[in-house]
């Protein structure tokens, strides 16, 4: 029975991803379809500035991962001029959240492409209690579920000084900051050489209190919604970045598959 229902998973895999991608998907029949159930989907929740992006670009590599940017994939809409960028731009540029609607769409799609199957880091997602039940039965649909919540602790005081000062490589995305961390030899990425550095709009000292008020009176509110559920883990955000990788590692790695 088990064999059959491999089968057809195989067969419905190879409709959706394509044959090339859902031949890697189940790689030497390594893979049977308990395990597509629990291909991890993991919440990165925090304020801006709380280290999310970086932690979960060291996450990915860590567990094999992909890194889910809502705020990435909302930049790259307004930067490729499409309807829902052009609505989202002006928003962003104020610090506020970015409609729900608008999000869930964006989010969806990238969802539905298969170098997600795997399993996913979501940063940024979700920012709403709406966000989040809807995510829920996202993953619903495909007998899966949310794995794990880590709320990533920090002050909002020093969140300020955090968002105000930090740059990344235009080239690799590796971050960097002011006065925090600055690349070894100026001007030049540590990670690919790139010398093109780039600062977000939104990175304001008056934008970051927007942002900020926005994460306590929207997003906040989600660290009670997985604690109900049993799947919220809280990590010390305001150490040296290793440290809270370190954590971070050890907290996932401790997660339980759900049943
Ligand atoms: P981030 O890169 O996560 O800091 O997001 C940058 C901006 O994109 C935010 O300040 C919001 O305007 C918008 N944004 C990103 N993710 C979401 C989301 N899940 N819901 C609503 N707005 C979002």
């Amino acid at each position: 029975m088990q064999k059959y229902a491999e089968a057809v998973c195989r067969s419905l895999a190879i409709t959706i991803y394509g044959r090339s991608a859902a031949q890697h998907y189940f790689a030497a029949g390594e893979r049977n379809m308990s395990e597509i159930a629990n291909q991890p989907v993991l919440i990165l929740l925090g304020p801006p500035g709380a280290g999310k992006g970086t932690q979960a670009r060291r996450l990915e590599e860590r567990f094999g991962l992909v890194q889910l940017s809502t705020g990435d994939l909302l930049r790259a809409a307004v930067a490729a001029g499409s309807p829902a960028g052009r609505e989202a731009k002006a928003v962003m540029e104020a610090g506020g959240l970015v409609s729900d609607e608008i999000v869930l769409a964006i989010l969806r799609e990238r969802l539905s492409q298969p170098d997600v199957a795997g399993g996913v880091i979501l940063d940024g997602f979700p920012r709403t209690t709406g966000q989040a039940e809807a995510l829920d039965t996202l993953l619903a649909a495909e007998g899966r579920r949310v794995t794990g919540a880590i709320s990533m602790e920090v002050d909002d005081a020093a969140m300020v000084a955090r968002i105000a000062g930090r740059y990344t490589c235009a080239g690799c995305g590796e971050g960097y900051h002011d006065s925090f961390k600055q690349p070894k030899r100026a001007g030049i990425c540590d990670a690919c050489g790139g010398t093109e550095m780039k600062r977000r709009p939104d990175d304001t000292a008056e934008t970051v209190a927007v942002r900020l008020e926005a994460y306590h009176s929207e997003t906040a509110p989600l660290i009670s919604y997985y604690a109900g559920q049993n799947l919220l883990h809280r990590v010390d955000a305001m150490g040296e970045i290793d440290a809270v990788t370190t954590d971070l590692i050890s907290t996932i790695e401790g997660l339980r598959q759900p049943a």
